[in-house]
């Protein structure tokens, strides 16, 4: 390879990378305090630098993952795993926005209203958004109908970004 070719990491992106892993190693079970920014689609096959490709692995991680031991979707997912973390997102948030992902764009699901603090993040992210249904039925002051719940353009960008969708996460 040559080094004249392959500009370094910017300063600000390997820092965004390394801070995502928490300075150390991605693999869960590994966690190594070492660690090397490895490219999950390799540079010679990319040539950039991508935040989206990036993911802080120790040496000994690194070299498995270059020999394809630990290949590009188990990366991906370890990745994704990260930065549910880092958002702060719950299980049950992330099963409702790749849920909503499937939807044809413009359709939601079916969502009362009253538990809405359940999708909180998601809502205060931007990434999901509720819509009014009628006037619906109420029980004392709760409204008991649901309303509808759409991903936005960002929650489908955040999803396609994550490179993991098509597997069904
Ligand atoms: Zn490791």
């Amino acid at each position: 390879m040559n080094d004249a070719e392959r500009p370094p990491i910017p300063a600000e992106l390997k820092r965004r990378v390394l801070v995502e892993a928490g300075h150390r190693c991605a693999i869960p079970t590994c966690r190594h305090i070492d660690v090397e920014v490895h490219h999950i689609v390799p540079w010679e096959q990319c040539k950039e630098h991508a935040y989206e490709n990036l993911i802080a692995l120790c040496p000994n991680c690194h070299s498995r993952a270059d020999k394809g031991e630990i290949d590009r979707k188990s990366l991906r997912i370890y990745k994704a795993n990260l930065r549910f973390a880092i958002e702060k997102f719950s299980q049950f948030e992330m099963d409702v926005l790749f849920d909503l992902y499937t939807t044809p764009i413009g359709k939601g699901i079916p969502f009362p209203v009253y538990l809405s603090l359940l999708i909180k993040r998601l809502l205060d992210a931007g990434f999901v958004k509720i819509v009014p249904i009628g006037t619906g039925v109420k029980i004392g002051s709760i409204k008991a109908t649901p309303d509808a719940l759409l991903i936005t353009d960002k929650g489908r960008d955040f999803v396609k970004s994550l490179g993991i969708e098509e597997i069904g996460y």
